[in-house]
């Protein structure tokens, strides 16, 4: 590894360990030549993973993709970077693990939403709206009242959901 510092070609590695459930090793360096000390990360390359999109068309999978779609959906909700990406690497470790060399969109959207289900209410119908591009409203009405039969962690999630009735003038009671 070239040193960031000095672009020496010669280090030792000072620590090795593994991290996300061991699909990364991390790697401490030294730089023998200024003793800078660096940290490399390495992983198992993929071998080429096909999405089957709705109209037939396919495209590498990526990763990336995966992750930004599920940040977009987690966009100013309480859900941290940290679970965002440890979701999107579920999702893309279990396709991978169960699909040989292809999966379809739809396959990757339902396993998406089942994670987004878990983390936050108001992400998950984000992205099914975008995701399952309802027809109808009803539909999506459908699908947000379904939600609502699901247990759900924090209340104030589903407040959102619907329109928030405390910005309505309450009819006050008479004395
Ligand atoms: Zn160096």
């Amino acid at each position: 590894m070239r040193c960031p510092k000095c672009a020496g070609q010669d280090d030792k590695v000072i620590d090795s360990r593994s991290s996300r459930e061991g699909a990364v090793i991390r790697r401490r360096r030294e730089c023998l030549h200024c003793t800078h000390r660096f940290t490399t990360y390495e992983e198992i390359e993929r071998e080429e993973f096909f999405v089957v999109k709705r109209d037939g068309r396919r495209e590498p999978f990526s990763k990336d993709k995966l992750l930004t779609s599920l940040m977009r959906a987690c966009q100013k909700r309480p859900v941290s970077e940290e679970a965002v990406a440890s979701a999107a690497e579920r999702v893309t470790n279990e396709i991978t693990g169960r699909f040989d060399r292809e999966v379809t969109a739809q396959a990757i959207g339902e396993r998406v939403m089942r994670e987004l289900r878990g983390l936050d209410a108001v992400a998950y119908v984000r992205f099914a709206s975008i995701y399952r591009e309802f027809q109808e409203v009803g539909e999506f009405v459908e699908e947000v009242n379904r939600l609502a039969t699901l247990p759900v962690p924090d209340k104030r999630q589903m407040a959102l959901l619907s329109d928030s009735e405390e910005d309505q003038p309450q009819p006050r009671e008479r004395p």
